[in-house]
């Protein structure tokens, strides 16, 4: 469904991708671990095209991807950002409806509306609240569930659970699987290596702007290595 081939993105001098070689099937959570700076965002910001690659060629559904976000969404790709960037100042329900602003699918949208409110509970019962007020989980769902009101087929998930408290990170993860049973494509970057692991089918290990392992997820979860750079414990 998505394939990135030798994508190479600098920062000024910076070398933060080298060569990246990527491939995410229809229907699959792929996960991306690696530690700080290894360049896990920079990979997600370059496929959803705000950032610029110096080298490389991502396609999507056998196409090539043009770089304009506008395009990517279009396109069926949605980024839910590292950060959440909500609209603090507008309600539950309108940053909501701001994920559906390229469509125009009424009914299909009030749908989709109440998928997620099933699968948040939570932001249906303050969906008047402003969003800049919610918890930081709750803004974690908040943009997760934007993210789905664009009706995407592949969602670039980056680090939804950066500060949760641990039952929030258990709430997160198995809401993330119940979106992939909605039949979306998830491309998942996370610390949490071993939460990552546990729900993707397949995984890469990057470090230092280059891929260092990939393969089955469940297979990678019982690599010594991983186990102890990524995981703390062996
Ligand atoms: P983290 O888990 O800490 O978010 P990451 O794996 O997502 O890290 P990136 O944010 O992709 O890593 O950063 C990769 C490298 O590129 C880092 O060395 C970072 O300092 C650098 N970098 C990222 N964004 C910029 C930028 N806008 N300008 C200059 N350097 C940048």
């Amino acid at each position: 469904m998505l394939k990135v081939e030798n994508l190479n993105v600098y920062y000024g001098g910076i070398h933060a991708l080298k060569g990246i070689n990527i491939e995410v099937e229809e229907g699959q959570i792929v996960s991306i671990i690696g530690s700080n700076g290894a360049g896990k965002s920079t990979l997600l910001n370059a496929i959803s095209g705000t950032v610029k690659p110096k080298e490389g060629v991502i396609t999507f559904r056998g196409k090539r991807l043009t770089r304009a976000p506008y395009n990517i969404v279009k396109q069926g790709i949605c980024q839910v950002p590292e950060g959440r960037l909500i609209f603090a100042n507008l309600t539950v329900r309108e940053n909501l409806m701001m994920g559906a602003y390229l469509r125009n699918d009424k009914m299909k949208i009030d749908e989709d509306l109440n998928t997620v409110y099933d699968l948040f509970p939570r932001l249906q019962e303050r969906i008047n609240q402003m969003a800049g007020t919610l918890s930081g989980g709750e803004q974690q769902m908040l943009a997760m569930g934007r993210g789905l009101m664009s009706n995407p087929n592949l969602i670039l998930l980056d680090e939804p659970s950066l500060g949760l408290a641990p039952l929030l990170v258990k709430t997160i993860f198995k809401i993330i699987e119940d979106i992939k049973k909605m039949n979306k494509t998830i491309l998942l970057v996370e610390q949490n290596a071993y939460k990552a692991l546990s729900i993707a089918d397949r995984a890469y290990v990057l470090e230092q702007g280059k891929i260092k392992k990939q393969g089955d997820a469940k297979e990678l979860l019982k690599d010594g290595s991983i186990l102890e750079s990524y995981l703390g414990k062996i």
